[in-house]
């Protein structure tokens, strides 16, 4: 039987930023597996590649901050043009508890060190993005650091630095179970062999659940679908538009390498929840907002063959599960980012190594994302009606 030090389940940007930063820091005998036959397979490879540190916790907000840091000095530590672009985002208001809400939020990211984003009239608003609608606009928030990155540039940078380092990435290689020695998994299982571990870090996206499970581990992540509508190329909306978002009914719009970007996050119900496909009715639904909000996009069409879904890899409560798994001692996750796992990825990379080749983090605080806390919350309500 071979072995490795460390197995690392999902070669998706999670797995790979957790790969390079492990072995920045020394450790041997890396191996990252993926069913994927090549990078990307997962939900890394339809991101549409927002960075924001505008969020309404204090930890969202200083991940944010710590992987904008280290977004900055990619090229020079990695070799890889991240293409973090400070386009900013520009989070609009409809309805007063709207604008109430991302004022609160921005009270936060103030005192939290984002002292550059700041609060928009109407007038504001149309100077960054004169195509929008805004005659039934309250206001809205704005921070110019916010933008835009590559995910699969950060995927590539990371993994071609981390096997430069001795990490082994094998492809088509799925992991198919464990074997268990009391708490501890012994041995990861690929449909070709079966690979001694010393400890193993659950990277796997919306499918982290199902990795879990062959621990015996109840992971609170669970698949949401999230549909992209893309135009042909055209030249309605600038480049460098900032990442625009109606907070009240959560359509937002971007523009990509001359073409424009749609979403909506409806809550499809879909059979399988794995599903990615394009649904009709929403495509229609999400072009009828684009219409009603940005009127010049009325000129564009809908490039129906490009457009695209993925999975949101969803935790109970929208934050990610980062470090050891509760009663599985040698079993790490680094899960559960609930749609931020691209722009949050150096920073989780970052502190999961230090969790695991320190046994704490220093750079920031992460008791917040203790993956314990569901259970927690668990206990500490069965005891309240007790
Ligand atoms: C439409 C859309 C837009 C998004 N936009 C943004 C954005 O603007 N900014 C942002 O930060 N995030 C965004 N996200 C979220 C982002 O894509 C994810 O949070 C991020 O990619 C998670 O990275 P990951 O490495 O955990 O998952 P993945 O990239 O999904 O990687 C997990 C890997 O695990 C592999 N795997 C699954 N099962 C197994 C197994 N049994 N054995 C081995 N490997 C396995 C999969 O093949 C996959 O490659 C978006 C997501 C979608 C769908």
């Amino acid at each position: 039987m071979s072995s490795v030090d460390v197995a690392i389940i999902g070669a998706g940007v999670i797995g790979a930023s957790v790969a390079y930063h492990l072995a920045q820091r020394g450790c041997k005998h890396i191996l990252v597996i993926d069913p994927g036959a090549q990078p990307g397979h997962g939900s890394t490879g339809r991101a549409t590649g927002g960075f924001r540190a505008q969020f309404s916790s204090e930890i969202n907000i200083r991940l944010s901050l710590l992987s904008r840091d280290k977004l900055r000095r990619f090229r020079d530590e990695i070799g890889v043009d991240s293409g973090y672009r400070p386009c900013g985002y520009l989070f609009l208001a409809r309805q007063q508890a709207t604008l109430d809400a991302l004022r609160a939020a921005q009270a936060l990211q103030h005192a939290t060190g984002l002292d550059e984003a700041r609060e928009v009239a109407p007038d504001e608003i149309a100077r960054l993005n004169p195509a929008i609608k805004t005659d039934d606009l309250i206001g809205g928030v704005f921070c110019p650091t916010d933008g835009f990155i590559r995910p699969l540039e950060l995927l590539r940078g990371y993994l071609d630095r981390a096997r430069q380092l001795g990490v082994e990435v094998r492809y088509n290689t799925p992991c198919t179970g464990f074997e268990m020695r009391g708490e501890r998994i012994a041995a990861v299982r690929t449909p070709t062999a079966t690979i001694a571990v010393e400890r193993v870090v659950n990277a796997a996206g919306a499918w982290a659940a199902l990795v879990a499970d062959y621990a015996g581990v109840e992971l609170p992540v669970s698949p949401l679908r999230r549909q992209v509508a893309i135009t042909e190329p055209c030249a309605l909306l600038p480049e460098h538009m900032p990442m625009t978002i109606f907070t009240d009914d959560g359509f937002h719009l971007r523009v990509r390498d001359g073409r424009i970007l749609l979403l909506w996050p409806d809550q499809p119900i879909v059979d399988d929840r794995f599903d990615t496909s394009i649904s009709d009715e929403w495509l229609a639904e999400v072009t009828r907002r684009a219409h009603s909000c940005v009127p010049c996009l009325t000129q564009a069409s809908i490039d129906r063959q490009s457009c695209w879904g993925g999975l949101y890899e969803m935790s109970p409560d929208k934050h990610a599960l980062l470090g050891a798994a509760p009663s599985v001692e040698n079993f790490y996750l680094a899960n559960g980012s609930s749609g931020h796992g691209v722009m949050h990825a150096p920073a989780l990379g970052h502190l999961l190594s230090e969790i695991m080749l320190d046994g704490h983090t220093t750079t920031l605080d992460t008791h917040a994302l203790r993956p314990s806390r569901f259970a927690e919350l668990q206990l500490n309500a069965v005891s309240e009606l007790l």
